[in-house]
């Protein structure tokens, strides 16, 4: 059973049908995330149609500002969720900065419950890695995936020192160099991180290269694989293993083990 830790699988709309046959012929795992609450809903309604989407609940931290008068309801949303994502900070495509006080109060209402209940995070940390980092630390969160990665190399030992995970995606595909800033690391960051806490996923479906899900998988699997010089069968067998190892002392997540055990 392969695994993408971080999709947007509801986003395939017209698609869906032919989306969800994809994961189930080819054997794929969705860590399915949400950005608010329509795609939460649409998310947990595609989880009782298929055994291999897990729901994760999260209201994006460039959406934080309209999300301010209910809080309440997130936390309860939040407290009721498998694993929470996407949720974070964003200092990288957020233009006004007035924002970005509301985007700290709603990550401190999901880190509330994740401290609670000792819940799965995925993380969205673009332009504010350092203080995402440090929110972690004192909420004592330990299981984080951190997804859509561009702080500083300087950063990734920390990363590695506090045991968090690492999400490689699409953006480490030669086609994105023109558009990101500091290439180079960010190819040397793809072969720092062990063996034993990288994950990949897609991101998908709306980011290039917008596949069907077994598809888009494999390109992300063999480009990591190029850079980490070993098969795109070891990079997906691997992120298969780290993830059953991050769910599996979670009660809340059994189901999903279990798929990830018996395949
Ligand atoms: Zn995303």
């Amino acid at each position: 059973m392969l695994v993408d830790v971080h999709n947007h699988f509801s986003y395939y709309q017209k698609d869906i049908d032919r989306a969800l046959k994809d994961i189930h012929e080819n054997g794929v795992l969705m860590v399915s995330v949400s950005t608010d609450f329509p795609s939460y809903n649409d998310t947990l309604e595609l989880a009782k149609r298929s055994e291999l989407i897990l729901p994760a609940f999260g209201v994006h931290p460039m959406v934080a500002h309209e999300h301010m008068d209910h809080l309440e309801t997130i936390q309860k949303t939040a407290d009721e969720a498998l694993v929470l994502g996407e949720i974070g900070l964003d200092r990288m495509w957020t233009e006004d900065t007035s924002h970005y006080p509301d985007q700290g109060l709603l990550l401190e209402t999901f880190f509330e419950s994740a401290q609670k209940h000792d819940t799965i995070v995925i993380l969205h940390v673009a332009g504010a890695e350092n203080k995402v980092l440090s929110m972690l630390e004192n909420y004592s969160i330990r299981k984080a995936i951190i997804h859509d990665y561009y702080g500083s190399i300087d950063l990734v030992e920390r990363i590695i020192d506090t045991n968090l995970y690492f999400a490689f995606d699409r953006s480490y595909l030669e086609s994105y160099e023109p558009e990101i800033k500091g290439w180079k690391e960010r190819l040397a960051i793809a072969t720092m991180i062990p063996d034993d806490l990288f994950l990949i996923e897609t991101d998908g479906p709306n980011k290039p290269p917008r596949r069907m899900p077994y598809e888009a998988l494999l390109i992300v699997a063999e480009r990591i694989a190029e850079l980490r010089k070993t098969t795109a069968e070891e990079i997906a067998i691997q992120s298969s293993k780290n993830l059953l190892k991050l769910i599996k002392d979670d009660p809340r997540l059994s189901k999903y083990a279990n798929i990830l055990e018996r395949s």
